[in-house]
């Protein structure tokens, strides 16, 4: 299927490093030491069709989420602390708010039930941690930090994820916890709009990125999946190139989208791939990976080695937030 890109692919560097944008993909581009950040951070909420008649109450508090998450992760960054700690942190804050899909806020599977997907990876050693179909864990991406870490492999799944759990002690919830109301009405009016033959349009997911003061890059990545998702699917978030991806030698990204898609474009590895062997500027190699998928599917968030920041997405909107030690600190949901 032949599809185009893009005038809705859309990207917001700081615009001072906008100024350094290569002119071709290719070109080299020298930072000066003045110019490249010591640190930078992105952090996502999920994309989509967002509704922008939203009422500015919500709006506000939309801002205020995201804003306090960047506020956390930059607060971490400015003090030293390292990639991996810092998205594994931001990540947690957004997991802990019902207004984004990861952890209390996920939303209801067709049975109506709760299954987490996360991930984290440090760009320094390519460890990372994935766990998928949590259904009792109050924060995923800790215990994707724990599979990293902890365990000798990199992926845990259903029963087997909780009984790592279980081992790692961490903290667990239950149905009441996770249940929030907006989250059950979504899974009702989806019901319909299958019954209709209508596409989903909506995602969620939350995700951070972050080049820490040491020149180490991590991305972390958490999500509800997608509502009414069928028995023990699993989407992009948890496989590793896909959903999540970090290397310093080339960048660090989190997605957010449709999982299928992002799973069988490898989006976060493409774009790695394109920085790393194709010499694209990180700018480019996301817009060429997000072009290939078809409008709507998503976005990405990514910090590359030299600090330089992508936030690119083919849908109407996308949750995010940028800030870097050069005094950069926005966030934004639609253009
Ligand atoms: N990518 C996630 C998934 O497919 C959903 C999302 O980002 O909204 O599970």
């Amino acid at each position: 299927m032949k599809r185009t890109l893009a005038a809705l692919c859309l990207l917001i560097p700081s615009t001072h490093l906008l100024a350094q944008a290569p002119e071709k993909p290719g070109a080299e581009v020298v930072l000066t030491k003045a110019d490249a950040p010591t640190w930078s951070l992105a952090i996502h909420g999920g994309a989509g069709v967002i509704d922008k008649s939203m009422p500015e109450e919500k709006k506000k508090e939309y801002f205020a989420a995201l804003e306090r998450a960047l506020n956390l992760g930059k607060g971490m960054l400015a003090k030293g602390a390292s990639a991996v700690d810092t998205v594994e942190a931001v990540v947690k804050n957004l997991e802990d708010d019902p207004k984004f899909n990861a952890g209390k806020g996920a939303v209801f599977t067709h049975d109506g039930e709760h299954e987490m997907d996360a991930a984290i990876m440090d760009g320094s050693t390519l460890a990372c941690g994935s766990v998928a179909g949590l259904k009792t864990v109050k924060n995923p991406i800790s215990l994707a930090r724990l599979v990293m870490e902890k365990s000798k492999h990199v992926f845990f799944a259903g029963p087997g994820a909780e009984k790592f759990a279980d081992e790692m002690k961490v903290e667990r919830a239950g149905p009441d916890y996770f249940f929030v109301q907006e989250r059950y009405d979504q899974l009702q009016a989806e019901l319909k709009d299958e019954a209709a033959g209508n596409v989903p349009k909506k995602f969620g997911t939350v995700g951070a990125v972050a080049l820490d003061t040491h020149g180490h890059l991590a991305a972390a990545t958490s999500t509800g999946g997608l509502t009414n998702k069928r028995f023990g699917r699993i989407g992009d978030v948890p496989v590793i190139g896909a959903g999540t991806y970090a290397d310093d030698r080339s960048c660090a990204i989190s997605s957010t989208g449709v999982g299928e898609q992002f799973i069988r474009h490898t989006v976060a590895r493409t774009i790695s791939a394109r920085v790393q062997f194709a010499g694209l500027s990180l700018e480019e190699a996301a817009k060429q990976t997000i072009a290939e998928l078809a409008p709507g599917d998503g976005g990405i968030i990514a910090v590359g080695k030299d600090g330089r920041i992508a936030l690119v997405f083919n849908s109407a909107g996308m949750f995010r937030g940028a800030a870097n030690s050069a005094g950069r600190f926005d966030v934004a949901i639609w253009e």
